[in-house]
């Protein structure tokens, strides 16, 4: 007796596409064929086409004698045990208004919003709301008649872990938009090994629930853009870099490109889509280490070559020279004109320092210490930092060198033991962490509930 009941119009279970194997409910509704085979739209579309585009028809089934396609294709006695069980329908999201000229936010409200999560960067955040700002203005009245306003694509310089990304991440959230975040590095040229161009769009999509009008507004944040400068001295094809800028020229500008769906990279079996990326905001950043190098060659250049030859050592000394950066100093560095030509918004952010570092554990509206502050507040304790600790957790993620990415590897390794036995004793009130606890010299100071320090 079988133990499987397969009725396979049972609604509880998933259907899969049988070319694609991707399951019902992310590609709508399928097409049964017999024997319970499954074929959804965009592969049907797809058979279809190569059919037409093929007069040889060397797949007629008919011709073939004895045929059983249940031979080849047993998929009406899938076992029970083999079955997905669909997933609930998402909790539908609030709401989401999108933006129009009467909601969407002025630069210096923008900017305001930003100042609530991050700490300095003032001209990178003037200079992004401004951009933003013009770029949806841009979008929302698509009124291009004889005046046509140009993408405002931006380049970022920065040192890492200065809030490149946190910056993007910050202005999409608040204006509710989708963002696709990638890594330059991973990319190559269509054909090799790595992830296509075309990825990138393929994960804006996929942020935007697979809704292409969503995407088509979305921004893409393409981190670790100094990886794809042009390589010297290479005698084989670049492919992961000056290759990679190429393919990105036609994205960035604005075009019709083919997406694949769900997937880095098209084969005959991803299903894609059509996206246009005329109004879409991308968004490059990278370190450009090394590029301070040859802003300080060109400026002492220019400087010896005029009357004020002093200067030549006074760029030897600025740390901030990269804010001089230019266009020449890009194109220097690798990347090629048309590709800069593409972001025509160009600004550095600066490297964090000691009372940035501090500012940023405690001022943003989630920064890290307020989270744990809350947290024990739920068991009703109060976490308290003295100036010294402050101090001390600064210069210690100082040392790492890795910006302020570090703060949080440095917060979470002392705070583990206090959030461990913290709520061992009902009767502690308060715990103050001090510069001698971080430094591993002693243990917080600890407060009973209704008693004085201990
Ligand atoms: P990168 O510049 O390398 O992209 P990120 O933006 O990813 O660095 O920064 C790492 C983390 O450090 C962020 O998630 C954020 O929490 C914190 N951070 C960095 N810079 C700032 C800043 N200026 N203000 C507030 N938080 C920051």
């Amino acid at each position: 007796m079988s133990d499987n009941n397969n009725t396979h119009d049972d609604d509880e279970y998933e259907k899969y596409c049988y070319l694609c194997r991707r399951p019902e409910s992310s590609c709508g509704k399928f097409i049964c064929l017999s024997n319970n085979i499954y074929i959804c739209n965009d592969c049907m579309q797809k058979s279809l086409d190569s059919f037409n585009s093929n007069p040889m028809q060397f797949m007629d089934f008919s011709k073939m004698p004895n045929i059983n396609m249940s031979e080849f294709m047993p998929f009406d006695d899938i076992p029970k045990s083999q079955k997905v069980k669909k997933k609930k329908a998402k909790e539908k999201k609030e709401e989401e208004t999108p933006l129009t000229m009467e909601n969407i936010p002025s630069p210096h409200k923008i900017k305001g919003m930003l100042d609530e999560y991050v700490i300095g960067q003032e001209y990178a955040k003037k200079a992004m709301s401004v951009a933003v700002y013009n770029h949806y203005k841009r979008v929302i009245t698509n009124t291009m008649d004889d005046i046509e306003i140009e993408k405002s694509n931006m380049l970022m310089l920065g040192p890492t872990g200065c809030g490149k990304t946190y910056l993007v991440k910050t202005i999409a959230k608040l204006l509710n938009v989708p963002l696709a975040i990638t890594d330059a590095t991973t990319l190559t040229e269509a054909g090799y090994i790595g992830d296509d161009v075309e990825s990138v769009l393929s994960k804006l999509l996929a942020v935007a629930d697979n809704d292409v009008e969503k995407a088509e507004r979305g921004i893409v944040f393409i981190d670790e853009i100094d990886k794809i400068a042009k390589k010297k001295e290479t005698h084989s094809r670049d492919v992961s870099g000056e290759a990679v800028q190429q393919g990105l020229l036609k994205i960035l500008e604005g075009a019709e490109v083919e997406v694949p769906v769900g997937s880095g990279s098209k084969n005959a079996m991803t299903p894609t889509t059509t996206m246009n990326t005329k109004n879409i905001l991308f968004i490059c950043g990278g370190a450009f280490p090394d590029i301070e190098d040859i802003i300080k060659r060109r400026l002492s250049k220019q400087a010896s070559m005029g009357f004020n030859s002093e200067l030549a050592d006074k760029f030897e000394e600025d740390k901030n020279i990269i804010k001089e950066v230019t266009i020449e100093d890009l194109r220097e560095f690798g990347m090629i004109p048309e590709f800069i030509g593409r972001l025509p918004v160009l600004f550095t952010l600066d490297p964090l320092d000691k009372d940035m570092y501090i500012q940023i554990l405690k001022e943003p509206k989630n920064a890290i210490l307020k989270q744990y502050q809350k947290l024990l507040a739920l068991d009703e304790v109060d976490l308290k930092f003295d100036d010294s600790a402050y101090e001390e957790i600064a210069e210690l993620a100082m040392e790492r060198k890795t910006g302020a990415r570090a703060l949080r590897a440095i917060i979470e390794k002392f705070m583990m033991d206090i959030m461990y036995e913290i709520p061992r004793d009902d009767n502690i009130g308060s715990v103050t962490i001090t510069g001698d606890y971080i430094k591993g010299k002693g243990s917080p100071l600890i407060e009973l509930r209704g008693t004085s320090l201990i």
